[in-house]
């Protein structure tokens, strides 16, 4: 079997090591073409002389010359591009098979939909770009004959368990309703009045998951799962009456998918990012992810139990940004992300998070999208504004 092609856009992040983990533990099925990355020239530079990588793209161009530096302190003739040029050129490389979408936020649309584009297998883990764009980016993998796998743990999930053909109609499929778990994060059973002064480092201090810091805070808050909420809805095709969360704070369970007929099928394994990872890269084949087994017999308090949208806002303005559509997951994303951001950098405290979201989305208009032009308006709106509450009341 011919050795498959992949680009890691995000590779020094949390899912781009990840899937670099599970590529070096099966050499003979991928070798890796280009790793992309923001700022961590060091980093990068590792990675591409350890997978002897044809490309590597800093997205900050002013790094351009201290990657090559530290490239060629290595020994690695790995090439070198940078800027929003560079990463669009890693996604669509036409010797690439495989496109691991895993850089963080709105800032991975543009590549994550060029990688659509040209065709790619996308393994999509940048789940902002659904959120915002989720329309678009469907449309555009059918017309171009893209085949996408979701990464996100749930969505894998799902997908493991929805019967072949499901994109034609949840419904004609005999699906019932998809419930999507979430752990509830480290401040699940908190008293609300302590949640004000929780700190960076206790947020992302998630229980069971080990990931990147934008995604541990939407985790903390559960905006993670409103996000995720809205990508099932179009990874899946499914109306959002059909979409369900249940908290499951031991994430042994990734998801499950309820049929008309009383079963639920239900995905299982040891929370490790890898394993949707290798179901992704080698999708329909299995291999191996380095992963920890299973054992249920250890597992002895599976439990589940319906989320308190009150003491998580976050959950229920993104139930409602996907009820009213147009751009109001646009705003709601765009708004989140500066409110994140200004979290971690202690200029707000944790609690501000969802009301400062609630207000950007009462304050902009529900206007309609028409491409991906209108996409990135609303989302600079958004921001604006967020940016404008953020300075106002720090
Ligand atoms: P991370 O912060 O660990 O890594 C982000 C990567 O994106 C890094 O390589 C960084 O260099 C790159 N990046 C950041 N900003 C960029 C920019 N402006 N331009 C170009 N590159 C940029 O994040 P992560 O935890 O790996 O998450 C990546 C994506 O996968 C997110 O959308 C997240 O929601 C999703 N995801 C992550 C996990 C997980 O376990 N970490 C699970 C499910 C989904
Ligand atoms: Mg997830």
């Amino acid at each position: 079997m011919k050795r498959e092609t992949v680009t890691i856009l995000g590779a020094t992040g949390s899912i781009g090591e990840s899937t670099l983990d599970v590529i070096g533990r099966n050499p003979k099925s991928f070798r890796v073409l280009a790793l992309t990355a923001n700022h961590n020239t060091q980093r990068l530079a590792k990675q591409c002389a350890q997978f002897n990588a044809e490309l590597a793209v800093i997205a900050n161009p002013a790094l351009e010359n201290e990657l090559y530096d530290a490239l060629k302190e290595l020994g690695a003739s790995t090439a070198v591009m940078s800027g929003e040029a560079g990463l669009l050129a890693a996604a669509g490389m036409p010797e690439v098979d495989i496109v691991m979408a895993a850089i963080v936020g709105a800032a991975g649309l543009k590549s994550t939909l060029r990688a659509a584009e040209t065709g790619k297998k996308v393994l999509l883990a940048n789940k902002e770009s659904l959120v915002i764009a989720g329309e678009f980016f469907v449309l555009t993998a059918r017309q171009n004959g893209a085949r996408v796998l979701p990464v996100d743990s749930e969505h894998n999930a799902i997908f493991q368990v929805l019967p072949a053909g499901f994109e034609q109609g949840l419904a004609q499929a005999g699906v019932d309703r998809i419930i999507l778990t979430a752990s509830g994060g480290p401040f699940l059973d908190m008293p609300t009045d302590k949640l004000r002064w929780v700190t960076p480092a206790q947020a992302c201090n998630h229980p069971n998951w080990d990931m990147g810091r934008k995604i541990s805070v939407d985790s903390a808050t559960l905006m993670n799962k409103g996000l995720e909420v809205i990508e099932a809805r179009w990874l899946f095709n499914a109306p959002p009456e059909q979409l369900e969360v249940l908290i499951h704070p031991q994430s042994i369970v990734h998801s499950m998918v309820a049929y008309r007929d009383g079963s639920v099928l239900a995905q299982m394994g040891t929370p490790d990012m890898r394993t949707p990872i290798a179901h992704a890269l080698a999708w329909p084949r299995r291999i191996e992810s380095g992963v920890k087994r299973l054992n249920l017999s250890l597992e002895n308090d599976l439990s589940f139990r319906q989320p308190d949208l009150d003491r998580f806002p976050c959950l229920g303005l993104a139930f409602e940004a996907m009820r009213v559509g147009e751009n109001a997951p646009v705003t709601l994303n765009a708004a989140n992300e500066v409110a994140v951001a200004a979290f971690l950098e202690e200029r707000i405290k944790f609690n501000r998070i969802p009301s400062l979201v609630d207000e950007i989305m009462q304050d902009l208009d529900v206007s309609a999208i028409k491409d991906i032009d209108d996409v990135l308006k609303y989302d600079k709106l958004a921001r604006t504004r967020a940016l404008e509450l953020v300075k106002r009341k720090s």
